[in-house]
């Protein structure tokens, strides 16, 4: 898969659906709760992903695509391994989680599975949260 093209806030709103979902999809109100933004402005960003094929409404609730699954997947995989990089060098967590949000959305798929392959394959980032290597 190439390039994610996703924007920072877009990044945020494809987390917040997928984290939101343990129970059943997430409706709009929540999704904006979980952002911190109003609805009219999370209705503008779920749009956006829905023009590029990530999102989709069904019955009221926000879903993944299968694609935006992949990119969330991607999303993940490059956090926990750019947070697993930066700890190793001494960053405290915090900090190393909130370095990498900045990029991980950026980073090819490729490149990001590459990262995780040098780090030794870890299963498991800093947090304990597991991480699972994406087919490129
Ligand atoms: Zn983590």
């Amino acid at each position: 898969m190439k390039n994610l093209q996703v924007t920072g806030k877009e990044r945020e709103c494809i987390v917040a659906i997928e984290e939101l979902k343990s129970n059943f999809p997430p409706r709009l109100s929540q999704v904006a709760v979980k952002l911190g933004i109003k609805p009219p402005t999370a209705f503008v960003l779920v749009r956006q992903l829905e023009k590029k094929g990530l999102v989709e409404e069904a019955k009221g609730s926000i879903i993944l695509t299968s694609r935006g699954k992949e990119v969330y997947k991607n999303i993940i995989l490059a956090h926990r391994s750019l947070e697993t990089l930066l700890c190793r060098a001494g960053i405290p967590l915090e900090c190393a989680c909130k370095e990498a949000e900045k990029i991980d959305y950026l980073i090819e798929p490729a490149y990001a599975k590459k990262l995780w392959q040098y780090l030794g394959k870890p299963k498991n980032c800093p947090h304990g949260r597991p991480v699972i290597p994406v087919s490129v």
